[in-house]
């Protein structure tokens, strides 16, 4: 029976991809290279197409006997989600919609659902725990707590179990340095600045410093994309066993503001990284911190990678290596 990894060619489901053949399990992978690279999928059977296509959803269910999903295809960029909220509408919701009924038709209860920070808003307490107040500030939040909601009344009709991961700000790159982040155009903030570092960039532009964050930066939780590409296993491996719904925050429970991360960019990477003070960019909370004292208890996670040096040096190596990206 074979793991469905949808969005499989990004950024987090390559990773992902990566940690579940290590643990010997039967992949496949479904992308439409809007956003992924085929370069990035390590192994695993591959299909190119949108989930939104629903003849081709159904030939990927027909020819593989599917035991779970970990759904990672969507849109995940605040900044643009503001811009264009139906985009993010149509991709998110309508392609997880469409997943979820295919699900149902070919009796697969397992999802893995990869959800966000950006569920919460701005938090009322911090750190944020998975109780605490949804209230998203940008319609990228909105269609993930929408899924949420779908995954919920699915689970109680249809007996789909899912884990649904609220993601902090994922980072870094396979230990291996063979895969890594690699958008166009990039818009996170250690890419960008380790583009600064490599001399690709002039500068980095810090998106207001009129917060209320002991800098005036936005406060961020970074963790590495490999211990969440972990968590993952676990959440399946828990679906399997007690076949149990939940939600779970994975973060490291360190906050770090804009500056800070600079800094420490600077650090591992000994260059001086010019930055511009620039205004806000719309729905972005001031502090996202996590606690995650709920998946480490529950699922016994331990995250490995988990200081924002290291972080910050994996994801270096691979960019050292790939200038351009999965191009070079
Ligand atoms: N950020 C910034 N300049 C950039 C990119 C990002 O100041 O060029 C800030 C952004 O406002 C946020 C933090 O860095 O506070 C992390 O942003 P990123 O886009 O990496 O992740 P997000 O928090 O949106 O998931």
């Amino acid at each position: 029976m074979s793991v469905l990894v949808t969005g499989g060619a990004g950024y987090i489901g390559s990773h992902m991809v990566a940690e579940l053949i290590e643990a010997q399990e039967d992949v496949v992978v479904v992308d439409n290279l809007e956003k992924g690279h085929k370069e990035a999928v390590l192994g695993g059977k591959f299909y190119y197409g949108d989930l939104r296509d629903n003849e081709f959803l159904d030939k990927v269910f027909k020819e593989n006997d599917i035991e779970a999903v970990i759904h990672f295809a969507a849109y995940s960029l605040v900044g643009e989600s503001t811009g264009d909220p139906l985009k993010y509408y149509n991709n998110n919701v309508v392609s997880t919609l469409n997943l979820l009924t295919k699900m149902k038709e070919y009796g697969v209860n397992k999802i893995v659902f990869s959800s966000t920070a950006a569920v919460y808003g701005e938090p009322e307490q911090v750190p944020i725990r998975e109780n605490s107040r949804t209230q998203p500030s940008n319609p990228y939040g909105e269609t993930k707590l929408a899924i949420e909601k779908a995954l919920k009344w699915a689970d109680s009709a249809y007996g789909i179990k899912y884990v649904s991961l609220r993601y902090f700000n994922a980072a870094g790159a396979h230990i291996s340095g063979k895969i890594g982040e690699d958008h166009n155009p990039e818009t996170h903030l250690i890419p960008i600045v380790l583009q600064v570092a490599l001399g690709k960039r002039e500068y980095v532009t810090i998106f207001g410093d009129d917060y209320e964050t002991h800098d005036g930066t936005c406060i961020r939780d970074y963790i590495h994309v490999t211990d969440l590409a972990q968590a993952h296993i676990l959440a399946l491996k828990q679906l399997r066993e007690k076949g149990e719904s939940s939600i779970y925050n994975l973060g490291n429970g360190q906050g770090f503001s804009v500056k800070e991360v600079i800094n420490a960019v600077g650090e591992v990477t000994g260059v001086k990284i010019r930055t511009e003070i620039g205004a806000r960019r719309h729905g972005d909370p001031a502090v996202l911190v996590a606690s995650s004292d709920k998946i480490k208890k529950e699922l016994n996670w331990k995250p490995v990678y988990n200081d924002l040096r290291t972080i910050i040096e994996t994801a270096w190596k691979w960019h050292k290596r790939h200038p351009d990206g999965f191009k070079s």
